[in-house]
């Protein structure tokens, strides 16, 4: 190996390589203790490092040793953060190595509890904010950022997990979601961008907080609103042509409005609608190997009817009508309870997006009535109500089903419509029980339950992979649908015989690349891609995925 002279600078991907303390404190390029003999001579920090050099191995030892020594999940997070700031590589190998430990960490539940804290446990500034005081300069913004952008997590902060407005700390969601992408998919970090626009926040708690790092006003709405999102979508199409736009924790009232104004216009999506509805078409599609029943006989009641009941609901109708039900037919077998009770055509206070699934029935008030009425053979949760499922209701869909299915999905864990244990035993282990946030392995009467959980990750890091490999112009519900049907697919008899219905996130990095093989074959079959088709897919999207590991810098 040949040292670099010490005058002179190499390139490396798309920098200059720093030197000297420089290169100590770019976290992109950051070894720690790693770099090499000849990279201390090379590049002048010898003596800036103690004098043992550590493999990538011998400092995860020492990483994970320090993790395990926080007492909280938050000290946890930060941990993590901080370690993101320093050393990238060491990050994400961390977290690539460690998934099951490190999700629920880098993302929920405990990045809601980050969120709620942004403004407290502030270190460094991560991603962009773009703020209404912006409007008529956001691309002049956008250019201050320096890498070549192919992946934007976008959120307004007005809708964040089940926890509400958090304004400007929402902005650990972009973040956490971006991390995800690279962890579970390779999407390498330096094409990710996580963006905060910053529209002022109607919480007026955050608000008066006085270290908050947003705007303290309330937020714009209306035109005014419109106005800076069109803005911001425009200067992102003319910086970063090639990026992929993910709307995520939105409001309803402006996701479901910007998913149908810009889905057509720009390569973007609203995780939050349909991410979350291929999740859980995949988590129907594997319950119902465990029930027996075919997707067109079931019957779902759905608490909650926002962004996520209706976007799973409408991909389920989209699933239904492939398997031969006309899309009327197909929504007969959907009913959604929100907070005023069922979902029904004498209603004169619904929403747009719930009229479709308004059937002309008799109204009744609550959950309860409507389980009574329906007698759904599924039950979805998605209303950021904690322990909606009460016993009695849990006890209906046990009467009226040999094996219920059970999906308690809003998050954070303090969400959950109910427990994993609650489903396990007022079932007498009957259910087939997925939630949004990790519940732990249940024993009951003797058996192991492992409930499965219907995490977004399984989806949106391979649905980006795809589009980014295939240069995808759209994205589309064919593709969400394939990445459901990939997804389920990939559950093996034996996870299914402890009621687990997706795969180990420990085979994460493999399950991505099913479902962004799956999603470029539609990009190229469909005319959305814009670089050639190859004749080997999967080698093409495999050459896309990072991986964590030291870059030589000396030849
Ligand atoms: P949303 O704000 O769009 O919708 C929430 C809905 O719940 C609204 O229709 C609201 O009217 C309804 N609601 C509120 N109180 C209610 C009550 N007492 N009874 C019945 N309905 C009530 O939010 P969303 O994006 O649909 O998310 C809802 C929940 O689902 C959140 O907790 C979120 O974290 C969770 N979620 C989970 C996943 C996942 O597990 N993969 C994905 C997305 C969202």
């Amino acid at each position: 190996m040949t040292s670099v002279p010490s005058n002179q600078s190499i390139h490396v991907s798309r920098r200059t390589l720093p030197r000297g303390e420089a290169i100590l404190h770019d976290p992109a390029l950051n070894k720690g203790t790693a770099f090499t003999e000849a990279e201390r001579d090379a590049l002048g920090i010898r003596g800036l490092l103690p004098p043992r050099v550590f493999t990538i191995e011998e400092q995860l030892v020492r990483v994970m040793a320090n993790f395990h020594g926080k007492t909280t999940a938050l000290e946890k997070y930060i941990f993590l953060m901080a370690l993101h700031d320093r050393n990238e590589t060491l990050y994400y190998r961390t977290l690539m190595d460690n998934l099951d430990e490190m999700m629920p960490i880098v993302y929920t539940p405990t990045v809601g509890e980050a969120c709620k804290k942004f403004a407290h446990i502030w270190r460094r500034p991560r991603g962009m904010f773009i703020s209404s005081a912006d409007r008529g300069r956001v691309k002049e913004v956008l250019r201050n950022w320096p890498d070549d952008v192919r992946t934007i997590v976008v959120t307004d902060g007005e809708r964040i997990l089940g926890l509400g407005d958090l304004g400007a700390s929402g902005m650990g969601i972009p973040i956490g979601k971006l991390s995800l992408y690279t962890a579970c998919a390779g999407v390498h970090p330096t094409h990710c961008l996580p963006i905060t626009i910053d529209v002022g926040t109607d919480n007026e708690e955050i608000r008066n907080d006085p270290v908050y790092v947003g705007l303290r006003q309330k937020r714009i709405r209306g035109e005014e609103y419109d106005a800076l999102i069109d803005e911001f979508v425009t200067a992102v199409q003319e910086l970063f042509p090639r990026a992929l736009l993910q709307f995520e924790d939105f409001g309803n009232q402006n996701a479901f409005r910007l998913l149908h104004r810009y889905r057509g216009k720009i390569c973007s999506f609203n995780d939050d609608i349909q991410g979350t509805a291929s999740v859980a078409l995949a988590g129907v599609y594997s319950a119902l190997r465990l029930t027996g029943g075919a997707l067109t006989e079931q019957r779902i009641v759905f608490l909650g009817a926002g962004e996520a009941g209706v976007g799973i609901a409408d991909l389920i109708v989209s699933a239904m009508v492939d398997a031969g039900l006309s899309a009327d037919d197909a929504r007969h077998h959907i009913f959604f309870v929100d907070s005023k009770g069922l979902v029904v055509k004498s209603r004169k206070d619904l929403q747009e997006h719930k009229l479709p699934y308004a059937h002309d029935i008799p109204f009744t008030p609550d959950l309860a009535s409507a389980v009574a009425a329906v007698k759904p053979t599924i039950l979805v949760g998605v209303s950021g109500q904690p322990q909606a499922f009460t016993q009695p209701i849990v006890e209906a869909m046990a009467k009226h089903n040999a094996r219920p299915v059970i999906f308690a999905l809003s998050n954070p864990t303090s969400k959950a419509e109910c427990t994993a244990t609650q489903a396990y035993e007022w079932t007498k282990g009957a259910c087939v029980f997925a939630s949004g946030s990790p519940f732990d392995t249940v024993e009951y009467a003797g058996k192991q339950y492992t409930p499965g959980q219907g995490n977004n990750a399984y989806i949106f890091p391979g649905v980006g992979l795809g589009v980014i490999a295939a240069g995808a112009t759209r994205v589309t519900d064919d593709m969400f649908a394939a990445a459901a049907r990939t997804l389920a697919g990939l559950v093996t008899q034996d996870r299914l015989d402890v009621g687990c219905i997706y795969p180990p996130l420990s085979s994460m990095r493999e399950t991505s690349l099913a479902i962004a093989l799956a999603v470029a074959k539609i990009a190229f079959a469909t005319g959305l891609a814009s670089v050639p088709e190859p004749g080997d897919i999967e080698t093409l999207i495999r050459s896309h995925m990072y991986e964590p590991v030291y870059q030589s810098y000396v030849r």
